[in-house]
């Protein structure tokens, strides 16, 4: 049965139906449908208890490609990495990449992703030119910000509410190879973060964070940065970075009970030591941009009872309290949460009704699933993201109230009225009581 990245909720689905003809008309199915791409999702917006889930991985054929423009035109279900291995040779990357590249670019749209790089390229919807949307009624339609302008709007960051897109036309950016110049720095607490973060500037456009989430006193907020720009063509005679896919698998789940406080602060500590963090490099950009997807699998490690992803974004003006107070309250917690991920989100706005990035700071934090402790500490947390003018991942989501959710996107009236109604999810049904 498919499940979400983090294997919460558990669901069951009454029907999953194999799509792989972008021209056949939807089924009639009697109960309500939704697309999923590559369930890397962390909740359920790619889930549809006792529904019909429309799978597209198999939708995957590239339909044009301009070398001279850099403009795809492609089915729904390929996957960010196989674009991505077809066109670096060519000397074209895609603008917006999130942390895995086992994604499909129907899930990058319906999420609006982001990546390092939002402050210079902002999400994933500003770079798509046009997409087709199979609706219930009104069968195929071309949509973009001049054609259904509206339905466009609503699809990019729509959750797969406003029907199945099936093609997708989009720009990509000019590179000169598939390396990137890198830098490492590690900061000794929140206030060396900020400083960091304040001074790095556009030279380097991808830009993460790492914090360690059980750090706390004097230590509250260390971790390091990791920095990267697309590298310059490189001398003849230069030794390149190569790419081999050495990814693992992890073979079994692990006992739920293995993720604590204990292994948790070990693990980043570890980390946080690492020579290898710091220092400038050249790398390839699958290893710098995509490490988790060295570990297959590594959803296992949570074990069966599966781990929940807490993602905000707090306003800019409020983000240094704001992310001060979260570190130490998790930290007081106890519940040891793992590196949590910062990033900055620019000025770029998202085309879409609902999309998540907005200008502020983002974190994000893995939590083993506790039950009841770890539900409380959340809504601990969703008091200060509140207070912090901020608003919680819909993409990414298990919990979040329907106050929440209103609260945090405003536009949410206008985007139901474009939802399709033969389209639903459980994470629709739950902000819709
Ligand atoms: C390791 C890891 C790192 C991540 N890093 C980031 C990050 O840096 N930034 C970020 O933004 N996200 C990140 N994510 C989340 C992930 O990128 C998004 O959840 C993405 O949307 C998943 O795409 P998917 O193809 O797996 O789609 P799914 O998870 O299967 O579905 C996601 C949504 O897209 C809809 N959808 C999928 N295909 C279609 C279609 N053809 N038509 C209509 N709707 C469709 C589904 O209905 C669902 O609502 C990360 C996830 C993981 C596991």
């Amino acid at each position: 049965m498919p499940a979400s990245w983090n294997r919460l909720p558990r669901v069951r689905h009454r029907r999953l139906i194999e799509w792989q003809d972008r021209t056949a008309p939807l089924p009639d199915a009697g109960v309500p449908l939704l697309a999923r791409g590559n369930g890397r999702s962390h909740g359920d917006a790619c889930l549809n208890n006792g529904g019909t889930l429309l799978l597209t991985r198999g939708m995957d054929r590239l339909i044009a490609f301009d070398r001279g423009t850099g403009i795809v035109d492609c089915e729904a279900g390929i996957l960010l990495g196989d674009l991505l291995r077809w066109s670096l040779p060519q000397g074209w990357m895609l603008p917006v990449v999130p942390g895995t590249q086992r994604i499909t670019v129907g899930g990058a749209v319906a999420n609006d992703v982001h990546g390092r790089n939002h402050p210079v390229a902002g999400s994933f919807g500003r770079h798509v030119l046009d997409l087709d949307l199979l609706r219930s009624s009104g069968g195929h339609l071309r949509t973009s910000s001049a054609e259904y302008a509206d339905l466009f709007a609503a699809t990019i960051g729509g959750l797969g509410l406003t029907g199945l897109i099936t093609r997708v036309r989009l720009q990509m950016i000019p590179v000169n190879n598939d390396l990137m110049l890198t830098k490492g720095i590690r900061f000794r607490h929140l206030d060396a973060f900020w400083e960091i973060n304040d001074g790095l500037g556009r030279e380097w456009p991808y830009t993460v964070a790492r914090i360690d989430g059980v750090a706390r006193g004097r230590s509250l907020g260390r971790g390091w940065f990791l920095a990267g720009r697309h590298a310059p063509p490189q001398p003849a005679g230069t030794h390149l970075p190569r790419w081999r896919d050495q990814s693992r698998r992890m073979p079994f789940d692990m006992p739920s009970a293995l993720v604590n406080r204990y292994t948790v602060r070990a693990v980043n500590a570890l980390y946080y030591r690492a020579a290898s963090l710091r220092g400038r490099h050249l790398q390839h950009y699958q290893s710098h941009l995509f490490p988790l997807d060295g570990l297959r699998d590594w959803n296992r490690i949570y074990g069966r009872r599966g781990f929940y992803r807490y993602q905000c974004v707090l306003a800019r003006e409020q983000a240094r309290d704001g992310i001060r107070i979260l570190l130490k309250r998790i930290a007081a917690s106890g519940q040891g949460s793992s590196l949590a991920v910062v990033k900055t989100f620019g000025d770029l706005p998202s085309p879409g009704l609902l999309s998540f990035p907005r200008p502020g700071v983002t974190l994000a934090l893995n939590f083993a699933n506790r039950g009841s402790r770890t539900l409380r500490l959340f809504s601990d947390l969703d008091d200060i993201v509140s207070a912090a003018g901020g608003a919680l991942y819909p993409g990414q989501d298990v919990r979040m109230s329907v106050t929440m959710f209103r609260r945090g996107f405003p536009q949410w009236e206008r985007f139901a009225s474009l939802v399709d109604p033969a389209f639903s999810s459980s994470f629709w049904r739950r902000m819709n009581p």
